[in-house]
């Protein structure tokens, strides 16, 4: 079977099984095999490896994926996708396994204890834009054992996940992939390697995770609710944000008292603050 990173043979199979794109699934779809061929490469997938794609859509990268993996598990929405998987593009391999489920709500931990005895896995994908940072931060936050996520998104969020304290773009994200994983962007992509070509631009990172996190911090979930809360009214200096958060119960003077201890000035922003800074803020206010 010709490979699918082509207009003419996307479009072929398309047509053939009358399959129109859905927009409300961020379905568009790569075109272009140098693209798909330096995806892989940076993911460095070998033949130890077993790979979970996030979105096959028609197996385009899935079939890359297949020829150089041990094992590849990919998870698609769109049950109209299925037939296409099972029945042509990736009818010719034995170490798929297609799920058609929401990636939000499927238990990976479960996929990776039976597929690769609970060893790291590695993540390609390219993702559907509309929920890229809930399946970043899910996969974070579930403590999958990964080697490495690497991914296709819009542009702005791959500068989001690189950015530092002080930048516009520096934010929860930026913390959660700085906190776990160690990011890189491999390279920008033009929507013209797209079908249909997205308006935005797109970007491919890998985020190469950290045996252990980079900093100690005795309660994790409470320090992602201060991060949240911190930049959840941005403008607002960080004794506003944190004060007026529901559910973290934390008051001025105790938040103006961890400050100080700190040595950081009463007026200071969210925005301002390292993951260390924000790892000792959550020691203060809840030791
Ligand atoms: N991997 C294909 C490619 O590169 O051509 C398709 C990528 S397309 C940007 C995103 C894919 O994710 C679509 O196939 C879409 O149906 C699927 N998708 C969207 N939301 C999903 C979800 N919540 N869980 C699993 N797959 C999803």
């Amino acid at each position: 079977m010709a490979t699918l990173g082509s207009p003419t043979n996307t479009i072929a199979i398309l047509q053939k099984y009358h399959f129109y794109l859905q927009k409300k699934y961020g379905q568009n779809f790569l075109i272009d095999a140098n693209i798909l061929e330096k995806i892989v490469d940076a993911a460095g997938v070998n033949a130890d490896d077993c790979v979970l794609e996030i979105g096959p859509g028609i197996g385009t990268m899935t079939q890359y994926l297949c020829e150089r993996a041990r094992e590849v598990v990919a998870v698609e929405i769109d049950q109209k996708l299925i037939p296409i998987l099972e029945q042509e593009t990736l009818a010719p391999y034995h170490n798929i396994t297609i799920i058609n489920e929401d990636i939000l709500k499927v238990d990976i931990n479960a996929i990776v204890q039976e597929k690769n005895n609970n060893k790291p896995i590695k993540i390609v994908a390219n993702l559907p834009y509309y929920i890229t940072t809930p399946i970043i931060m899910t996969l974070f936050e579930s403590h999958v054992p990964l080697d490495s996520i690497t991914i296709m998104v819009q542009k702005e969020v791959a500068e989001r996940m690189q950015a530092g304290p002080g930048t516009k773009d520096y934010g929860a994200l930026s913390l959660a992939v700085c906190y776990y994983a160690k990011p890189e962007i491999i390279m920008t992509v033009p929507a013209g390697c797209f079908m249909p070509r997205p308006n935005v631009d797109s970007a491919v990172i890998k985020l190469t995770s950290y045996n252990k996190p980079q900093i100690t911090v005795s309660n994790e979930k409470l320090m992602f609710d201060i991060i949240h809360a911190s930049f959840n009214q941005r403008r607002k200096t960080l004794v506003n944000g944190l004060r007026n958060a529901a559910g973290l119960n934390i008051t001025r003077e105790s938040v103006l008292a961890a400050l100080k201890e700190m040595g950081l000035p009463p007026t200071i922003r969210g925005e301002a603050l390292t993951l260390e800074q924000f790892a000792t803020l959550t020691q203060l206010l809840y030791s």
